[in-house]
């Protein structure tokens, strides 16, 4: 559903992104490893459309969507959970959520039902759904950020690291989540500094490295690699 060809990516001079090819099928969950600063929040964006590419050519399900905006993106079915949540922390958790649905949804019952089943999904939430986003701890936003992003009914869900910061216990059931997420049919593009974890619920996996996709496997070639393990996994 998804192909990048040839992606450049620039910061000024600076090229964070260097001839990026990849292909994600429908209801797939894709992990993408990297250290930091390797270009994975560079990749998402550019897929996004927060970043428009230098150079090659992004489509979906066939359709050219190179340089086009984040609304059009949207419009596609490509959902972005920002790294470091990025929510309202004064606005309540179902203003919050609602807000994931804002840009280009307009069937009102439609997007009850989502959240509704948002909701079920994410029970803490529906108990603290008045609060402000603000007072929740760190796993509860992070359900919060992931739940906004699932009011946009994503085909692809991009997810940049819902880890980070979180307690193990919490960070299981993040993965947990995510794995429910992706069986229900939404295909999903993970980047994650835990790559263990990330690649026991993946179909295939990426490496990003300077820019560069240097890697791809499927679950077991990546489990089973000792590059991989020795730079992502440890021991
Ligand atoms: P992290 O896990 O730390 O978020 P990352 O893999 O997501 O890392 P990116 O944030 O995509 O990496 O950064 C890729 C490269 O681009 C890095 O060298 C970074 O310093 C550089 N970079 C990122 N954002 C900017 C920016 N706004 N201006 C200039 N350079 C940037």
């Amino acid at each position: 559903m998804l192909k990048l060809e040839g992606v450049d990516a620039k910061y000024d001079s600076f090229k964070a992104l260097d001839d990026v090819s990849l292909e994600i099928d429908a209801g797939e969950l894709v992990v993408l490893l990297g250290a930091n600063g390797a270009g994975k929040t560079t990749l998402f964006n550019t897929i996004s459309g927060l970043m428009k590419p230098a150079a090659g050519r992004i489509t979906i399900d066939g359709k050219d969507v190179t340089g086009r905006k984040p609304s059009a993106l949207v419009q596609a079915g490509v959902v972005q959970c920002p790294e470091g949540r990025k929510l309202f922390p004064g606005m309540s958790v179902l203003k919050n959520l609602r807000l994931g649905g804002y840009v280009h949804r307009r069937d009102r019952a439609g997007m009850n039902r989502t959240l509704e089943h948002i909701l079920a999904m994410f029970p803490i939430l529906e108990e603290k759904k008045d609060q402000p986003a603000g007072s929740l701890s760190g796993g509860q936003q992070q359900m919060v950020a992931v739940g906004r992003a699932l009011m946009g009914r994503p085909k692809l869900l991009m997810l940049d690291e819902p880890s980070l910061g979180l307690a193990p216990l919490v960070v299981k059931q993040v993965f947990e989540t995510v794995k429910s997420i992706n069986a229900e049919g939404t295909t999903v593009l993970l980047a994650e500094q835990n790559a263990y974890a990330a690649l026991k619920i993946a179909n295939r996996a990426y490496v990003i490295e300077n820019g560069k996709l240097v890697m791809q496997g499927d679950r077991d070639e990546m489990l089973g690699n000792e590059a991989v393990r020795k730079a992502y996994i440890g021991a």
